[in-house]
């Protein structure tokens, strides 16, 4: 049984929802985050927070034997497919080679689960839609070349040590929590970039790609909602693993939603107009990702409980006005 816990990046979108949830079951709960993207004000002033870098041995290596942490949800990464492209030795430099450290630090301190926070990113451009665990791995973009070669060294690397490795695979995360949601400076998501323009922050959304080999042209995606991705850690942290052996699983709903049908139902649930613009296309985007779900069904026990795309916007759309300027403007704090 899993008591203690580390999540890294646990003052990040995701991770924060992580800690809610982690602290609502009752575990200790110690975040590492170096703030780079996260925001203090995100975590939960009931868990322990410690500001660093995963990559940095010694820190790490404390707190794991002095906290006696016996599980590690590894959220700290760069995530950014654009910023990817355009500075790949950053996300190697923090996706893969400070990663390895704490793998290290994981292994040395007997650490019995490592759940490790990767993406559809791994499948690149895939042939077959909806995408199982087993497709080939083919990254289009250094982003998701970073957590294939994380995930790999993991798997192999892992388990022989004794850890437990369990890899959940997000497909496009959205949504909020009454006191978590989206911050990020600059911001590249589509839907916040949408409620900001419903917000009246942004004159126009960028519809990126409108000749895509899709219904509409536009891209697909499976959004799913931040609470239901939580809910999948907090499972991956107890599941038994078939004689040690290491999991990748796919978390999204198994439907795909297109970037022009996103702003229109955001249209409908905020009752705004939401000017769109067409351009181009951007480089590193496929044209549709949307998840096989029978293995997180078969492995977690899990299935998404409030990702429809009317719930996943109605909840950021609530957060958005009530933190018009994000964290920034004071996070809830509690
Ligand atoms: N997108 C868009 N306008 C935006 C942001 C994103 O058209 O302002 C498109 C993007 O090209 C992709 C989809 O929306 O096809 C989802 O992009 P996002 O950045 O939210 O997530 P990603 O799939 O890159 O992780």
């Amino acid at each position: 049984m899993t008591r203690r816990v580390l999540v890294t990046g646990g003052a990040g979108y995701i991770g924060s929802v992580i800690v809610d949830q982690l602290l609502e079951r009752g575990l200790s709960v110690f975040v590492l985050d170096d703030l780079s993207t996260g925001h203090r004000d995100a975590v939960a002033r009931r868990a322990s927070f410690v500001q660093g870098n995963v990559g940095n041995g010694e820190l790490v290596e404390a707190l794991l034997g002095q906290e006696r942490i016996d599980a590690i949800i590894h959220m700290a990464a760069f995530a950014l497919v654009p910023e990817s492209v355009a500075q790949p030795g950053k996300y190697v430099t923090n996706n893969v080679t400070a990663a390895r450290v704490l793998l290290e630090a994981a292994v040395r301190a007997k650490i019995r689960r490592f759940v490790f926070s990767s993406s559809c990113a791994v499948y690149g451009h895939p042939a077959v839609i909806p995408i199982t665990e087993d497709s080939p791995q083919a990254p289009v973009n250094p982003y998701g070349e970073t957590k294939r070669d994380f995930e790999k060294l993991l798997a192999d690397y892992g388990p022989r040590n004794g850890l437990g490795v369990v890899s959940l695979r997000y497909f496009n995360a959205a949504g909020a929590t009454e006191q978590r949601g989206e911050d990020h400076d600059p911001e590249t998501h589509l839907i916040p970039n949408i409620l900001a323009v419903a917000l009246g922050k942004q004159p126009a959304v960028s519809i990126f790609g409108t000749d895509y080999p899709t219904a509409d042209g536009t891209a697909v995606r499976d959004y799913i909602h931040v609470v239901d991705i939580a809910d999948a850690h907090v499972r991956a942290l107890e599941v038994s693993l078939d004689s040690g052996a290491p999991v990748a699983v796919n978390l999204g709903t198994g439907a795909g939603q297109s970037v022009r049908q996103v702003v229109e139902v955001a249209r409908r649930l905020t009752g705004r107009p939401i000017a769109t613009v067409e351009r181009a296309r951007r480089p590193g985007d496929p044209p549709a990702l949307v998840a096989a779900v029978q293995r997180a069904a078969t492995v977690l026990g899990w299935r998404t409980k409030h990702s429809s795309l009317e719930e996943i916007l109605e909840s950021a759309w609530q957060w958005h006005r009530a933190h018009p300027q994000g964290y920034r403007g004071g996070g809830e704090g509690t």
